[in-house]
């Protein structure tokens, strides 16, 4: 019989690779560990329920209970694995000991905001990373009983994502950050613009090359400062700066780690027997991608290699779909910096290639009419982990 496989982390990765297994192992022993509610949802949905105003009950596929019960797994929802004592192979839940036999780390992701914030703001601003999260701030959003004004920090995916989706959703959305335009990671200039167009035309407020430098209470409302001078006032604050991998477990337990996640080979394996990782924590052969096809990538070698048929895992040219539907995005960015970007425009459709001294293709972003064209040049570009 295969050793009880423990996996930390409800999220696609943990939840992805439990259910993997499941397919190619009806009996093995598995258990589910979450500091969350362990509820079975979409996280890529999360930026799109406030258009759509969707409760929170409405994006979970299944609650923990309906997970355990149709996968045969245990699911312990709401506990915090507190440390990895790898030498007893243990579990640390406080006072508990969990021993494990295959331990597998889905501990995700965490944001990080750009400064601390008083207390006094609990109840005002927000990160949304989780289901947990948006139940939150929807309730905050129900309790205003109007539209609200919104001031979303961060100008990358998750920014624009929730900027479009709550703007979509009746709200007034000031987008604030300190770069020149928008999606910075994932576009070249002149198309991070036609984005940020699109959204001055829908009537957003854009505070380009802008720090925060104090959020304060101000009554019912807050108050930002910007780096000029300015003022905002904002019922509520979004916070998108940005996510770093979960490491502290790992470090903690001496699993090799660094800021760009936990450190795996082809196979998931740590640095430490019989612990593998995935995920957004996971940085696979120095590549952290942090997106979901990445990730589903993952869950099928690891789970494959886990019921007995070791198999390394490969990533492929995937772009990603920024939901944005102001003007839809596509992006799939050069792993190398060493490109010229070559760019094409019709109005906002375009079409930026980035290719490298000898013309071959490296990466390229898509705007409008032209993210038709993803499937074609994605066949052309190199795999991100081949
Ligand atoms: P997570 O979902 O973060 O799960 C981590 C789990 O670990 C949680 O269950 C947490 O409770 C648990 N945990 C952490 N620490 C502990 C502990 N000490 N003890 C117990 N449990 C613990 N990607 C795309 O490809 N396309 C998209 O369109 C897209 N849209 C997105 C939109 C938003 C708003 C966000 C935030 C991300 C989006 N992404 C998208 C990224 C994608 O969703 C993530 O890459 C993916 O969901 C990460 O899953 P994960 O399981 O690795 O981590």
């Amino acid at each position: 019989m295969q050793a009880p496989l423990t996996i930390i982390g409800t999220g696609m990765a943990g939840i992805g690779l439990a259910r993997q297994v499941r397919t190619l192992d009806s009996s093995r022993p598995i258990t589910l560990i979450s500091a969350d509610s362990a509820d079975d949802y979409s996280k890529p949905l999360l930026s799109t329920g406030f258009a759509k105003r969707l409760p929170p009950h409405k994006l979970a596929a299944r609650s923990a209970l309906e997970l355990a019960d149709q996968l045969s797994v245990v699911v312990r929802s709401s506990t915090r694995v507190d440390s990895i004592d790898c030498a007893a192979h243990e579990l640390v839940l406080g006072p508990e000991r969990l021993p494990y036999g295959n331990l597998v780390i889905a501990t995700g992701a965490v944001p990080v905001p750009p400064f601390s914030l008083s207390e006094q703001l609990a109840g005002r601003v927000f990160s949304i990373n989780d289901l947990d999260d948006y139940r939150i701030f929807h309730a905050a959003l129900e309790s205003l009983g109007r539209p609200a004004r919104i001031a979303i920090i961060g100008l990358g995916l998750v920014g624009c994502e929730f900027a479009n989706d709550l703007h979509a959703g009746g709200h007034s959305v000031s987008l604030i950050g300190p770069e020149r335009a928008l999606l910075p990671r994932l576009l070249p200039e002149p198309l991070g613009l036609a984005l940020g167009q699109a959204f001055l035309r829908a009537g957003m407020h854009l505070h380009y090359g802008r720090l925060v430098t104090a959020i304060h209470p101000a009554g019912e409302d807050v108050d930002l400062t910007l780096d000029d001078g300015e003022g905002i006032g904002a019922d509520l604050v979004l916070i998108a700066t940005g996510l770093r991998p979960r490491v502290e477990l790992a470090e903690a337990a001496g699993i090799d780690a660094g800021p760009d996640g936990i450190r795996v080979n082809r196979y998931l394996a740590t640095s430490v027997e019989n612990i593998h990782a995935l995920g957004d924590v996971a940085s696979v052969d120095g590549i952290n991608a942090m997106y979901v096809q990445p990730l589903q990538a993952s869950v099928k070698a690891l789970a494959a290699t886990l019921t007995g048929n070791p198999t390394q895992v490969r990533y492929g040219p995937w772009p990603v779909l920024v939901k944005t539907p102001l003007l839809p995005v596509v992006s799939l960015p050069p792993i190398h910096e060493q490109v010229t970007w070559r760019i094409e425009a019709d109005g906002e459709d375009m079409t930026a290639l980035a290719e490298d001294e000898s013309g071959q293709l490296q990466g390229f972003a898509l705007t409008g009419r032209c993210v038709r064209r993803k499937v074609e040049l994605a066949r052309s570009a190199p795999p991100l982990l081949g």
